[in-house]
């Protein structure tokens, strides 16, 4: 009979404890503001740290063409379209540089090997966009502004991408 009572105490103990960390979590979430008060995302910038790994920074106009980013990416999800450049100029003319970011693991293996460093990883983390073939970005048709300048730190530059007409990248 002791044993009985003490397994029953047990029991509710256990199922107590378990129940007060369950009703903790679930009163926090009442106390805690909802994030679009602190930051009011997407209008406002949301604080990054200094080191994020976003969305990649790209300058086509610095582009050799040379494939060793694409090489160097683990997953091949680096989409280079190239052209000769009409002579007297001499190499390649980058006409597409389409990055899958439904593949892309942001491991930034692609940023070290490129010769001339016209490729970062970016601060900006949304460029949202309403299909799968959407998350295909194409950077050599993307504003230089939101490709590589400024807006490329400042993740509000998810307004300007917005304003590309979607999707940048379709199957041929
Ligand atoms: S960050 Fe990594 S996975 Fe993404 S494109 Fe570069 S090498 Fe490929
Ligand atoms: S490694 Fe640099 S220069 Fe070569 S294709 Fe990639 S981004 Fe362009």
């Amino acid at each position: 009979m002791i044993h009985w009572l003490r397994n029953v105490g047990r029991a509710t103990s256990t199922l107590a404890s378990s129940m007060f960390v369950t009703l903790s979590t679930f009163l926090q979430t009442y106390r805690r503001k909802p994030f679009t008060t602190s930051f009011a995302y997407p209008e406002q910038p949301v604080p990054i740290r200094p080191r994020y790994r976003g969305y990649h920074r790209f300058d086509l106009t610095t582009c050799i063409g040379c494939d060793k980013c694409a090489r160097a990416c683990p997953v091949d999800c680096i989409y280079i379209d190239k052209e000769k450049a009409p002579p007297p100029a001499k190499g390649f003319m980058v006409t597409g540089f389409k990055i899958d970011y439904t593949k892309c693991m942001f491991c930034a293996l692609c940023v070290d090997p490129c010769p001339v460093d016209c490729i970062f990883m970016g601060s900006n983390h949304d460029i949202s966009c309403y299909t799968r073939d959407g998350c295909v970005v194409d950077y050599a048709k993307l504003p230089l502004a939101v490709a590589w300048g400024q807006d490329t730190l400042n993740p509000t530059a998810v307004h300007e991408s917005k304003k590309i007409s979607l999707p940048v990248w379709t199957k041929v």
